[in-house]
């Protein structure tokens, strides 16, 4: 069997005092989707930063597709590549100079660069701003390049720390449709992102890690099916409904929106009966009516306490 195209191994990180990283192992399959999830500031960065050679773990080992980083970081970094959380494209040259440059510190001769640009310009929807210095370009536009420059030597890994946050949205479709095809590909993918529905459509696996540590590796519909409390009811009405109306003991939490209510629950047939049960008694007319599965957002809302 090969070995794993990412492998960290017990990876260990402080600052000063503080635990941004507490004894995470990962193993990533070749040609995988991998999904690593957590809210703001849970250590996703720092990890990536650990798993791509930017910064030394105080514990632990890391191995792209066998080879160790510590003792071989170029043959390992040739390996891969990095969309980083903030841009480090130089705005004042342009799409082309930046992946020349790239293609330059990959050691990538003039002919296979030229070559390769000519191929990624397009794909990247940047056909017109070709010859534009970066600078002026939108955070999508600039994000494309910033995928052009990892992708340039054809890494075997693909590392994006939040790819697609605050983009616009074609951008962000161009980003994932270009994920998805690499992936397609052969190379393995991974993601980090505190966006539960990206996570669940894309990865093949999803790791959730809260205050540096690892939550649950599962595929996302396993994690669904572990988190039945997750079901819910979503329900509207004609008219206000009174203070109180939704609230019982089968229902662990409300949401509104609009003039939908979701109610969360392990038992919505229960839940359904009591809606209707009530709505009858108070005259109300219910307008919409609908039991929903366990959305990973709330599975994630269980896994990580709340927080
Ligand atoms: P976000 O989604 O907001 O980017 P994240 O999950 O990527 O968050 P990290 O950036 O890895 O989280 O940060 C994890 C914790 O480590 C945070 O509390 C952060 O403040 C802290 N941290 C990260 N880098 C450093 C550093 N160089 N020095 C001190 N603390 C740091």
């Amino acid at each position: 069997m090969s070995s794993p195209a990412i492998h960290g191994d017990a990876l260990t990180k402080r600052f000063n005092s503080f635990l941004a990283v507490n004894d995470i192992s990962i193993s990533v399959h070749e040609g995988e989707f991998f999904g690593f999830l957590g809210p703001n500031g849970a250590g996703k960065t720092t990890t990536i930063r650990l798993l791509t050679g930017i910064l030394p773990p105080d514990s632990g080992s890391v191995k792209i597709a066998g080879i160790n980083l510590a003792s071989h970081p170029l043959i390992a970094k040739m390996l891969m590549g990095v969309i980083p959380e903030h841009s480090t494209i130089y705005g004042d040259l342009t799409p082309v100079q930046n992946l020349n440059l790239v293609g330059k510190f990959y050691r990538m001769g003039a002919r296979e660069r030229d070559e390769r640009i000519q191929e990624l310009i397009p794909r990247l929807g940047l056909s017109e701003h070709r010859d534009r210095q970066v600078g002026v370009f939108s955070k999508g536009m600039k994000q494309r390049i910033s995928i052009g420059c990892a992708i340039l030597h054809r890494p075997k890994v693909l590392f994006l720390d939040e790819p697609t946050e605050g983009l616009d949205v074609q951008s962000r479709r161009l980003i994932v449709d270009i994920m998805r095809e690499l992936q397609a590909e052969g190379t393995t993918i991974f993601l980090t992102t505190h966006n539960i529905e990206e996570a669940s459509t894309l990865c093949q696996r999803v790791a959730i890690i809260n205050r540096g540590s690892l939550v649950a590796v599962e595929r996302p519909e396993v994690l669904k099916q572990t988190f039945e409390t997750s079901k819910s009811v979503q329900v509207s009405f004609s008219r206000d409904v009174p203070a109180g109306f939704l609230e019982n003991e089968d229902v662990s939490r409300i949401t509104e929106t609009g003039d939908k209510f979701v109610l969360y629950t392990a038992n919505p047939d229960a839940v359904v009966k009591e809606v209707v049960h009530r709505a009858d008694r108070e005259g109300l007319t219910i307008t919409s009516l609908q039991i929903s599965g366990p959305s990973l957002e709330e599975v994630f809302v269980h896994l990580t306490g709340g927080n």
